[in-house]
Parts: structure tokens; C-alpha cells; sequence
């Protein structure tokens, strides 16, 4: 015969069987581990007088554990006899580690630009009077790059921590395709000639279901690195379609006819910090977070991004969006609300 509680005992996760008062009938052995609080002390006494502000849904709470502060998911699921509650702890050493990482990695993009500004500069104070005006006038203008190296470094890293804390509010409402992309194609042509910008739209495309910023946002960076990754007198096509399998979904693609990109390094392509080695990516300014940004973004849509890539002859970006005709009946509802 097997024995209830010696079955709870063995979970890796937090249980508390409480009654219909909220009275705690079981804390299981991986509770009193998270929380540092037995079950012989816990057992019989209400849950609310420990945790008060707790709720029945999924919520992030902290645990008084010996002297410091524990966060946890929790969840409570109502049964005929009272409510059986979960508790995980959250992976706080993981997060950290990679906070730490991503911290040290940012330390080291941002000393390079720095270090490169600070040697100029001083070859300048020191020995700017030896030097031809020519000179003093390169030297200053390699100082200038590596500063406006340094603010879109900054600002991408601003963004990122931006999306991190989730802090990046997206507003999605329905959105003409063509007027989006028609505003993006603009702006990037004071930076690349506009001939070399396509788009190709059918006609009857539904609209899709975005936050305006982002999904500017995400079309800038794809038809920049587009534009950025291929020879002068090559072009970019940006293409639309509903995903034939399944009219709900919208597919945008960017296809450029550039360098392309190695078939080993599509997966690490939307890493934070990843550019790909080769002449022409050396040539180029980038930060190496483009695409990370990109697909946070994507995805903070409800959306995926795919690459297909052939080195040497071209890539193709297709971002999957919900397509606005096929909305979920909540979302139409708050929209006529
Ligand atoms: P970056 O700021 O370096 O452009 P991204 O995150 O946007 O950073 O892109 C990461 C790397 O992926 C780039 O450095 C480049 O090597 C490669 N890449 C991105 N888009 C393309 C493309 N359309 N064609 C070829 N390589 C690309």
C-alpha cells in the first residue's frame, strides 16, 4: 500500500496540502528544505498567517529562509477537500551566472572603442604638434567612429537590459503591413541608396498583430544587416504571404543577395555578441546584438524568426507574426472595447 505523504516526501518540488480553511494538512519535505521551516511546526497552522499575500494563480513570492530571502513560483489548485499548492524555487544562481557573464562581456565590448578613443586622444595632447594636420584630422576622425561605436553599443546594451527586465511594454494593435514597411524603407534610405530596396506584397494581405516600435524595430534591423552584408549594387527584397498551412500567421521575409552566412554558424547567429568573422563583417560597424534584439523582440510579439542562409550567396530572414483577421476572441474583444 503506498503512503501519501511518503509520495509527497519524495517530490523534488514544494507541496502544502491545505483544507478548505487554508489549514496546512502537509508540507512536504522539499518545502521544509526551500523554506527552512519543518513540518511539525508548520502542519496545523494556517498558510495565510506565513504567506499572506498569496494567491491561487502563478506568482512570484519570497520565503523568509534562515537570514535571507528565497523568490518562488507558486501555484494553487483547488480540489473538493481544500487546495494542494506547489511551490518552485527560481533559478536565481542561474540568472545570476548569467547576469555576471553578460556583465563581463559588456565590460570587454565596451573597454575596446574606449581604449582606441583614449589612445588617440593622447597621441594627440602628447605629440599633436609633430603631427601633420592631415594626420591630427585622421587621428580625430578614427576617435569620432569609435564614440558613435560606443552610443549604439550603449544603446542596444540599454535595450537588452530593456527586454531582460521586461520592462519593454509592447501596445499590439493592427497594423497596415505595407505602411509599416513603406515608414522603415524610408528612414533607411538616408543611410542606403533607395533603388536597392524592393518590396513585393500581394494583394488582400491581412493586417498583422504588432506593437508599432517593435515591428519597425525589427524590419530596421533585418534590412539594415541586409543592406549592411552585401555589395553596393546588389538588392534587398522584402516579401509577405500568409503561412499557407495556417492563415492566422503572417510570414515577412527579408532575402538579400549578399555574403551570406556558414551553415556551422546559423546557430549562434542570434547570440548576444555573436558577428561572424570575415572581411566584409570586419568592414562593417556592428555591435553583435542586432539579431539577439531582433528575435527578443519577435518573440515578445508571440512571433519566431527562421534564417535560411547559402554562404556566399545570399540569406533570407522570415519573421512569423499572428496575422490580425485571425484573432483570438479576447484580444477582439478588448480591441472594440
Ligand atoms: P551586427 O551589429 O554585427 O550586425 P547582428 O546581431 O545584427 O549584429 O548580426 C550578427 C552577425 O550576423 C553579423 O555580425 C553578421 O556577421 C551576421 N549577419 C547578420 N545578418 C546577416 C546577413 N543578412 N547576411 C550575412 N550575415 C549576416
Amino acid at each position: 500500500m503506498l503512503d501519501e505523504h511518503e509520495i509527497l516526501n519524495c517530490l523534488p518540488c514544494g507541496v502544502v496540502i491545505t483544507d478548505r480553511e487554508g489549514r496546512i494538512l502537509v508540507w512536504n519535505r522539499a518545502m521544509s528544505s526551500l523554506s527552512g521551516l519543518s513540518a511539525e511546526e508548520m502542519e496545523g497552522t494556517p498558510l495565510q498567517q506565513w504567506l499572506p499575500d498569496i494567491d491561487r494563480s502563478h506568482a512570484s513570492i519570497v520565503l523568509p529562509h534562515r537570514d535571507q530571502w528565497l523568490d518562488v513560483r507558486v501555484h494553487g489548485q483547488d480540489f473538493s477537500g481544500g487546495c494542494a499548492w506547489t511551490f518552485v524555487q527560481e533559478v536565481r544562481q542561474e540568472l545570476d551566472q548569467a547576469q555576471a557573464d553578460f556583465v563581463s562581456t559588456v565590460s570587454h565590448e565596451l573597454r575596446t572603442p574606449l581604449t582606441s578613443i583614449k589612445g588617440f586622444i593622447d597621441t594627440l595632447l602628447r605629440s599633436g604638434n609633430q603631427l601633420s594636420e592631415k594626420q591630427q584630422h585622421r587621428f580625430l576622425k578614427i576617435a569620432k567612429n569609435q564614440a558613435d561605436r560606443l552610443t549604439r553599443l550603449v544603446e542596444d546594451i540599454l535595450t537588452v537590459s530593456r527586454i531582460q527586465s521586461g520592462r519593454l511594454k509592447n501596445v499590439p494593435q493592427r497594423l497596415d503591413l505595407a505602411e509599416v514597411i513603406d515608414l522603415v524603407l524610408e528612414s533607411l534610405s538616408q543611410k542606403y541608396e533607395a533603388r536597392r530596396m524592393h518590396m513585393h506584397l500581394p494583394n488582400g494581405l491581412p493586417e498583422v498583430w504588432a506593437d508599432q516600435d517593435r515591428l519597425e524595430q525589427i524590419l530596421t534591423n533585418l534590412i539594415d544587416n541586409a543592406l549592411k552584408y552585401s555589395e553596393k549594387d546588389t538588392c534587398v527584397d522584402i516579401y509577405a504571404k500568409l503561412d499557407p498551412e495556417d492563415e492566422s500567421v503572417l510570414w515577412i521575409s527579408v532575402r538579400d543577395q549578399g555574403i551570406g552566412i556558414p551553415e556551422v554558424h546559423l546557430d549562434q547567429l542570434f547570440n548576444r555578441f555573436s558577428r561572424i568573422d570575415s572581411p566584409l563583417t570586419r568592414e562593417r560597424e556592428g555591435t553583435g546584438l542586432g539579431l539577439y534584439i531582433t528575435k527578443s523582440l519577435v518573440e515578445s510579439l508571440g512571433g519566431t524568426i527562421l534564417v535560411e542562409s547559402q554562404f556566399g550567396h545570399g540569406s533570407i530572414f522570415t519573421v512569423c507574426l499572428p496575422a490580425a483577421q485571425h484573432l483570438p476572441m479576447h484580444l477582439e474583444e478588448g480591441l472594440h472595447a
